[in-house]
């Protein structure tokens, strides 16, 4: 028996990176995975049922409102249940503020907070009808600390926490619970690209010195999805090896 048997979790960015291995945990667990992505979700849903699991994958813009409230709402209809959304979707665009493009400010709150919203709405509504849901959002640390060059991005994370904690707030009384994940520096294709000297830097940074996995992101979001975390809203769960604390 796994701790998600039954259950139907949509994960948004779920193609590859962190929502990939977030889908990977959840199933594992026994959920019923949605990978919901602009890229091709092909290869992880592949993946996911070779091991035995189940997946579908579903094709979506999370700037695009109204694909979003028919996507979750199919869903709903397909499987008579959604008992967790994570949303993971993001995007960085890093500059100084001095030179920052009007359209890189724009599109990074567009997808990190905007697209929260738009997929959150629907699938909140379902879940407070359904009296259970589990929301996770998945924030970053630089939404807490700030960071030089990530005023946009910052911003939208520092968003995104106040946003889970309103609504945490707001559906608690059904039953639904929201919190936030914020991960810290995690070993990605964006820090593989890291020089030596800026990985030394950032291990002096770091009480746990190495980078974080995303297996250690999706563990967090598995224990605030999970069974043992039904008291449990409107945190923000610092998954950073004490980059922050
Ligand atoms: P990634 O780029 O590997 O994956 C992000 C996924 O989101 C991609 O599959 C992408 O196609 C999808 N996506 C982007 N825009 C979308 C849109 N408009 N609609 C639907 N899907 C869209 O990045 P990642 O490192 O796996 O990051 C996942 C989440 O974790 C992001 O929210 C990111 O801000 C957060 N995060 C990452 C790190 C890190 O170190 N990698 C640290 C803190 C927080």
């Amino acid at each position: 028996m796994g701790d998600f048997d039954g259950q139907i979790a949509v994960i948004t960015g779920g193609a590859r990176g962190i929502g990939a291995e977030i889908a990977r945990r959840l199933a594992a667990g026994g959920a019923h995975v949605v990978c919901a992505d602009l890229l091709d979700t092909t290869e992880i849903v592949a993946e996911i049922t070779a091991a035995g699991g189940s997946a579908e994958g579903r094709p979506l813009d999370v700037t695009d409102g109204e694909v979003a409230a028919a996507t979750i709402q199919e869903i709903h209809g397909t499987h008579g249940r959604l008992d967790i959304l994570v949303n993971n979707a993001g995007i960085t665009r890093d500059q100084l503020l001095v030179r920052m493009k009007p359209q890189d400010w724009d599109l990074v709150l567009k997808i990190n907070l905007d697209g929260v919203f738009l997929v959150t709405q629907p699938a909140a509504k379902i879940m407070m009808r359904q009296r259970s849901g589990r929301i996770v959002n998945i924030a970053s640390v630089v939404g807490l600390m700030g960071n030089g060059g990530q005023t946009n991005y910052a911003s939208s994370k520092a968003g995104l926490i106040g946003f889970t904690k309103a609504l945490a707030r707001e559906l608690g009384p059904r039953n639904v619970t929201v919190n936030a994940v914020a991960p810290g520096y995690i070993q990605t294709a964006m820090t593989d690209a890291l020089t030596d000297e800026q990985r030394e830097a950032l291990m002096k940074s770091v009480a746990i010195p190495r980078l974080g996995t995303a297996t250690d992101v999706a563990d967090a979001v598995a224990f605030l999805a999970g069974p043992g975390a039904s008291y449990i809203t409107g945190t923000v769960v610092n998954v950073s090896g004490g980059l922050y604390m």
